[in-house]
């Protein structure tokens, strides 16, 4: 932690609380390597960890990341025992760094990959300053990700955008599903749109929950996602969200009826758009939408 100028002897404190825990955690960490032996992470359901254990399946995963040539570093979320780490240090086109929220996971990897020495970090990913970790440079995102907090990450990458080229992710097979959803699909939804004015998103595959370990309740799926041409789109990007967001919160209503709380300006009161459903307006049309609320058409 850098020490401000003007440093009392309050921030000297926090710097050495600050140290303690940083070398406490270390500690741990050397402990867990030499406890560990060859032993294996013991799986804890309440960071949603479920190994995969086919290295068919996390050889596929890793080779969808494709734009190698926009970033040097990838960042995987969640290694756990390094199923898929193992195959992206195979690869010389970036440098891998991981991050685990799971001590146990950190010191196994440490311990059977000495290539990471110095690219793991142990925390977690949605406390991550991306900017302040990687500076200004550009790179991909891939993981296993938990379950429990797959949105949040995903929003997660949608601030990051524009450091983020490409993204590759498994996730639980009906969120990817939606994802990927085209409009008109009971699957499409708040994420599909915001996500898809930015990244084209493929689905790529499923996994069966047998492949993993403890196996998950419900089947897996891969999707892989590249930054668009859009550097900013062309209406408030900030109003897009919330009529995005407010237009699927009730998405049995007519847009008339579900955006009623956005109170419509009479501008737009004929607009063709208000008497469809949120499901069935494009990335395209939401923006033109948004334009209409700003009165800019
Ligand atoms: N990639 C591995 C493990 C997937 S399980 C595999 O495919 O086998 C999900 C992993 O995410 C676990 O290792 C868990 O510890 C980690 N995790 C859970 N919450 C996290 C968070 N907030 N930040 C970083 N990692 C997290």
């Amino acid at each position: 932690m850098p020490l401000p100028k003007n440093c009392n002897v309050g921030c000297l404190a926090l710097r050495t609380n600050w140290l303690r825990i940083k070398i406490i955690n270390l500690l741990i960490i050397k402990y867990l390597h030499l406890k560990m032996k060859d032993d294996k992470v013991k799986p804890k359901k309440y960071l949603g960890q479920h190994f995969l254990t086919e290295k068919r399946i996390a050889e596929r995963i890793v080779n969808l990341l494709q734009l190698s040539d926009s970033y040097t570093r990838v960042l995987e979320i969640g290694p756990g025992m390094g199923i898929l780490t193992e195959f992206l240090l195979q690869k010389t086109a970036f440098k891998t760094v991981v991050i685990d929220i799971d001590k146990e996971s950190i010191a196994y990897l440490e311990k059977h990959f000495p290539m990471l020495e110095n690219q793991t970090i142990f925390g977690d990913f949605l406390e991550l300053n991306l900017q302040k970790t990687f500076g200004e440079q550009t790179l991909a995102l891939i993981g296993n990700l938990p379950y429990n907090i797959s949105s949040q990450i995903l929003f997660k990458l949608l601030e990051n955008r524009q450091q983020i080229p490409e993204a590759v992710f498994m996730l639980q097979k009906e969120v990817a599903e939606r994802l990927a959803a085209a409009p008109r699909n009971k699957e499409y939804g708040i994420l599909s749109v915001l996500l898809q004015a930015y990244y084209e998103i493929q689905y790529a595959f499923t996994v069966e929950a047998g492949s993993f370990n403890p196996p998950p309740k419900v089947r897996s799926g891969v999707i892989r996602l590249r930054r668009n041409e859009v550097e900013k789109l062309a209406c408030d990007e900030v109003l897009f969200q919330k009529i995005v967001k407010t237009g699927f919160n009730q998405r049995r209503k007519t847009l008339r009826n579900a955006l009623k709380s956005l109170q419509l300006p009479e501008s737009m009161k004929d607009s063709p758009f208000l008497n469809q459903r949120a499901e069935e307006l494009s990335v395209a049309d939401f923006v033109r939408l948004t334009q209409l609320y700003e009165g800019k058409v």
